[in-house]
């Protein structure tokens, strides 16, 4: 089983080095049977072969088991062009990667501004606002005139059912709770299709409670009372901005875990960006993507049935969690000393 490596840029190289690292010490610790590959995509894919992201790539991601990808630095590509495509969207868009699952929980003894959270935001991943993803032809913005821009946000029944049943089916696993979160009565249309599928979607999982808030709502109880929140499931633009505001309420963007899920395909993904201001330095904290890379093991072990992938999913996670409880061997950003290698070292003294 192959594990494809796509570094990106920035601080991608450094956090993927160490996640791979670590990988291959539990893949022999535990004789997962797993192989490692890497292949350029950012930059350095740019300058080999003239865009972020090659349509080869996009295949051999499709045609592997599983891939880790680092963050891109999508800010300073050139148009596209002249090759500056954003390999992130391309990536969910051509494998239909639907569900952007952002856990965040609480880890004791790191501080976070909220206590007692412990939840997982589902946000849909290939529609919404977002002007890359609108359109078979061309993107969803347009500027009519130099003094008016607009924005079109597309809303499928069928994005909506399969993200909200991916999210009913996760509630199932945990606390069996499913939070709705749209903007239904001012998007009465668009918002309005989300909820009605959403629900239909929720009722066909047993046993579920299932509520529904508006946006605005929700940014206030994420704050007031994140504890009754088990799994909620959102559009995309308002899924970017609450699993943001709740990874920082539980410790910080670089302490969550992202992973892309499509029917076929998943991509573990860090939640933050390629942090250009550190980047070679061998500073930045790789716990982001290594959280995601728990959550594509999980993903594979399920989808293939291997027991032994989802056992070392709890093995890595608990060795990050442990690494990270010491103020010995945490990184500069929580205050500790380690550089980014050698956390990376620590996570694998500690498996
Ligand atoms: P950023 O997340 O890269 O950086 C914000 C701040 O957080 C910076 O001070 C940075 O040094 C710090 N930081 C980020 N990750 C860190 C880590 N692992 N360890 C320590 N410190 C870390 O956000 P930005 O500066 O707004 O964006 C930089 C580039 O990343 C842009 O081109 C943006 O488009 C891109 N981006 C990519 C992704 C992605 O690939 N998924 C996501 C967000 C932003």
């Amino acid at each position: 089983m192959e594990v494809l490596f796509l570094p990106g840029d920035g601080i991608g190289p450094e956090i993927t080095a160490a996640t791979r690292t670590i990988l291959e010490k539990l893949n022999r610790s535990m004789s997962l049977g797993l192989c490692f590959s890497q292949e350029d995509v950012g930059f350095s894919s740019l300058e080999k072969h003239g865009a972020t992201i090659t349509p080869d790539l996009i295949k051999r991601v499709r045609n592997t088991d599983m891939t880790v990808l680092g963050p891109v630095d999508t800010a300073h590509y050139p148009p596209a062009e002249q090759g500056g495509i954003n390999p992130s969207a391309a990536l969910r868009i051509n494998l239909d990667l639907y569900a952007n699952v952002r856990p965040s929980r609480t880890i004791n003894g790191l501080s976070a501004r909220t206590p007692a959270m412990d939840l997982v935001i589902v946000r849909e991943n290939t529609e919404g606002f977002y002007a890359d993803r609108t359109m078979f032809a061309g993107t969803g913005e347009v500027m009519p005139t130099e003094d008016l821009a607009l924005a079109m946000r597309k809303v499928t029944r069928k994005g909506s059912y399969r993200v909200a049943a991916f999210a009913a089916k996760l509630a199932a696993k945990r606390r069996k709770h499913l939070t709705i979160v749209h903007k239904a009565n001012v998007l009465k249309l668009s918002d309005g299709l989300f909820l009605a599928e959403a629900r239909k979607a929720a009722a066909q999982q047993d046993g579920l409670t299932v509520r529904d808030e508006h946006v605005d709502a929700m940014a206030s109880l994420l704050i007031r009372t994140p504890d009754a929140f088990d799994v909620i499931v959102t559009t995309n633009m308002f899924g970017d901005i609450l699993s943001n505001e709740a990874a920082e309420l539980a410790g910080g963007l670089g302490l969550s875990g992202s992973l892309n899920v499509g029917d076929q395909n998943a991509i573990a993904q860090a939640s933050h960006g390629s942090a250009p201001d550190i980047a070679g330095q061998d500073i930045a904290n790789p716990v982001s993507l290594l959280l995601s890379t728990v959550l594509l093991l999980d993903w594979k072990g399920t989808q293939t049935g291997r027991n032994d992938l989802q056992d070392a999913a709890i093995k890595l996670e608990t060795a990050i969690i442990k690494t990270l409880k010491n103020p010995d061997t945490r990184t500069r950003d929580l205050g500790g000393h380690l550089s980014c290698s050698d956390f990376g070292k620590a996570v694998t003294d500690t498996l």
